[in-house]
């Protein structure tokens, strides 16, 4: 069957997007044409209706105007071309004097011309309109309004544009909503309204396209929320009496809980013997000792003769709790699934879950696909758990959540929003760190500090020491000025030959990129050369330096984060944070003053809205619309909705609305627990 190509298909099919292009998408967060419509104009050349001179005021706008006489073009000091222009309003009213620099080959172009466009600001200079080093143009473009995206390494402007050109007459014509909510609403079409955003004919259309997406999104987001807060309730409830055994499962630890871990570990005991199943996120930074929580409710479903599961996110994590957990669970009592295992094997682990003989059952996503299923299962343990589905984890837990369900993230969510969304009650709080452990020392770095801080680098890896490096892009872009891990990966191979370097990022096959992890954990490479591959949580404690380039590229959580891959060991820690930027650094600096992530995540919330937190809204896409703290908003989405779901009429808006809503709860990246 042909594929037909469409807003589902890679941005290649666009024309004039090859593959430097496609990455300079991708980086930004775009993959598909569709990705590629979601991603709206930043603002617009309003080309339609320029001013007269009389009319300027101090801010930049584009003026017509006539030449009063020929241009005058000098060369002065320095090799600098001042073009200079007495212009005025076509009824001779308002003058103005305009200086172009260091393009004489206008003159005649201009001189030529009936009338000319200046776009820039005019200033009173001695009692005289002046316009210095404004645009200048002969003519207007054709579109009108031209819309100004994002700027992305990598990518022009005008390549940018022709691209969302192309991808606007890919776009399918019917509309999921129905044309009697359009009416009942007043809103355009699907089509329309991305037409309306990406190529509007006057500003106004443009302001009611995203009127029709800010609507949609305030609709699903409003479901969303409420979707999220439900509280999960099931009839045939395991109950579990965990309480009695804290005391054990303490004194079977070779280290003392510390007192957060004894509080999360309380609320999980409470939830295990109430009358509704567990769904209970614990959220603590990396290195709180979030496993050995978990661990406490595997141990208690085992002493009432359940099994558990344990799902990571990847091959490496699953194999690092199996060993944690044969060291405090026991030995025997362990089985791990993972994808490389070989058939035999896994035979031999369906027989051991099939008879219950294992109750901890530990493994990556291969064990949603296994048929293997144990006889008395009743609790299901996420780590890192943004990193699957909603539906990925009901394939375990059944569509009615046949088991109790625990969840761990290293991604705090900022105390203000969970209290918004009453999820309150369902979030354990790790905000201890066991004893020990470092903090780590976090600066930020000019560009002209950082061969000193390579140097820094090399001399701590010859000691013994271990450092990451993470850089924003996998190879270089042209015309864009960030690190890539190549490139870095290259250059400091040839300037210290006698460290040893790793390199790891996404696009290398699955196992050369287990391979370099394996390396980097042995500690036979010294420094990992990576990009963000490296956020999921993998102990390697010898690594005591983190380089972070191109810093304010990322998020203040997803910086922590990282941050976190290092200080888990014995050594002083480090976090060097590069940008080129001043302002970023400024920005970045609420994570040289603490180390306590949910203060990060606060700082994250202001800066980047509740909704984006929340995974409501999209990358780069439009306003964000569902302040969740706006209660009087949400009120009013409430209100439509319910009329929604009560007029036959809206019937299927209604489903479709919902549905989008538990699709995003479902697939959204930051997935925040609260399902
Ligand atoms: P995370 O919250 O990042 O998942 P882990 O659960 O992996 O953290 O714990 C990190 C390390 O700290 C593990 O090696 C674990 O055995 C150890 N650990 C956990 N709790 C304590 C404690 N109370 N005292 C000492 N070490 C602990
Ligand atoms: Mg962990």
């Amino acid at each position: 069957m042909a594929e037909t190509v469409g807003p589902g298909s890679p941005v290649t099919v666009l024309p004039g997007i090859g593959p430097v292009s496609q990455e300079a998408l991708a980086a930004a967060g775009m993959e598909t044409v569709q990705d590629l419509l979601d991603c709206f104009p930043v603002s617009y050349r309003d080309y339609t209706s320029p001013r007269t001179l009389s009319e300027a005021d101090s801010e930049p706008h584009l003026y017509k105007a006539v030449l009063r006489r020929p241009p005058r073009g000098n060369w002065v000091r320095g090799g600098l071309h001042i073009l200079s222009l007495d212009v005025a309003d076509e009824d001779g009213s308002t003058w103005a004097s305009v200086r172009i620099f260091n393009q004489p080959y206008l003159a005649a172009a201009i001189q030529a011309a009936d009338c000319i466009y200046l776009d820039g600001t005019a200033r009173q200079v001695e009692g005289r309109l002046t316009f210095s080093a404004p645009a200048v143009l002969t003519k207007l473009p054709a579109e009108g309004i031209v819309p100004v995206y994002r700027r992305l390494p990598g990518l022009s402007p005008a390549r940018h544009r022709r691209a969302v050109k192309a991808a606007l007459s890919m776009l399918a014509s019917d509309d999921p909503y129905s044309s009697f909510f359009q009416e009942r609403y007043r809103l355009l079409s699907r089509g329309q309204a991305y037409r309306a955003v990406h190529a509007p004919r006057t500003m106004a259309e443009q302001e009611l396209g995203r009127y029709r997406f800010a609507f949609e999104s305030g609709l699903v987001s409003t479901r969303m929320l409420d979707l999220a807060g439900a509280e999960q309730t099931a009839e045939n409830t395991r109950i579990i009496a965990a309480g009695s055994r804290i005391h054990d499962f303490e004194q079977s630890l070779p280290f003392t809980l510390t007192g957060a871990q004894k509080k999360v570990i309380a609320e999980i005991a409470a939830d295990l013997e109430g009358t509704c199943m567990m769904n209970r996120l614990v959220e603590g930074d990396v290195g709180s000792g979030k496993t050995v929580a978990a661990f406490f409710a595997m141990y208690a479903a085992a002493a009432d003769g359940f099994q558990s599961y344990l799902l990571a996110p990847t091959e490496v994590l699953a194999s690092q709790h199996a060993a944690s957990a044969r060291r405090l669970l026991g030995s025997d009592k362990v089985v791990l699934v993972t994808g490389s295992m070989s058939a035999a094997e896994r035979t031999a682990a369906a027989r051991r879950i099939r008879s219950g003989e294992a109750p901890y059952i530990i493994g990556t996503h291969a064990l949603l696909h296994g048929e293997e299923r144990p006889p008395r299962p009743a609790l299901l343990v996420t780590d890192e758990q943004h990193r699957f589905g909603v539906r990925q984890r009901r394939t375990l837990l059944g569509d009615n959540g046949e088991m109790h369900a625990l969840s761990l993230s290293a991604t705090p969510i900022p105390r203000s929003l969970a209290l918004a969304v009453g999820g309150m009650s369902r979030i354990s709080v790790l905000d201890e760190l066991p004893p020990g452990r470092l903090s780590v020392e976090t600066r930020m770095v000019g560009r002209n500090k950082i061969s000193d801080m390579y140097a820094f680098m090399a001399e701590h890896a010859r000691s013994g020491e271990q450092a990451f490096i993470v850089c924003p892009l996998v190879e270089s872009a042209d015309g864009s000025s960030l690190h890539s891990a190549e490139q870095v990966y290259t250059e400091l191979c040839s300037r210290f030959p006698d460290v040893r370097f790793g390199l790891l990022h996404g696009r290398m096959p699955a196992a050369e990129k287990q391979s370099a992890m394996e390396e980097f954990r042995t500690g036979r490479t010294a420094v990992l050369v990576a990009t963000t591959v490296v956020e999921v949580g993998v102990d390697v404690p010898a690594a005591t330096l983190m380089i972070i380039h191109d810093a304010d590229r990322f998020g203040l959580a997803q910086l922590h984060q990282l941050r976190g891959r290092v200080g888990r060991g014995q050594s002083r820690a480090w976090c060097f944070l590069t940008s080129a930027s001043a302002q970023a650094r400024s920005r970045l600096s609420v994570l040289c003053r603490t180390q306590n992530g949910f203060e990060i995540a606060e700082a994250d919330m202001q800066e980047r809205g509740a909704g984006e937190v929340l995974g409501l809204r999209q990358h780069g896409r439009g306003p964000d619309v569902v302040d969740i703290r706006d209660t009087a908003m949400l009120a009013a989405y409430r209100e439509i909705l319910d009329e929604m779901a009560a007029d036959p009429r809206l019937r299927s808006d209604y489903i479709y609305t919902a549905e989008r809503a538990a699709e995003r709860l479902d697939g959204q990246r930051r997935d925040v627990g609260f399902n």
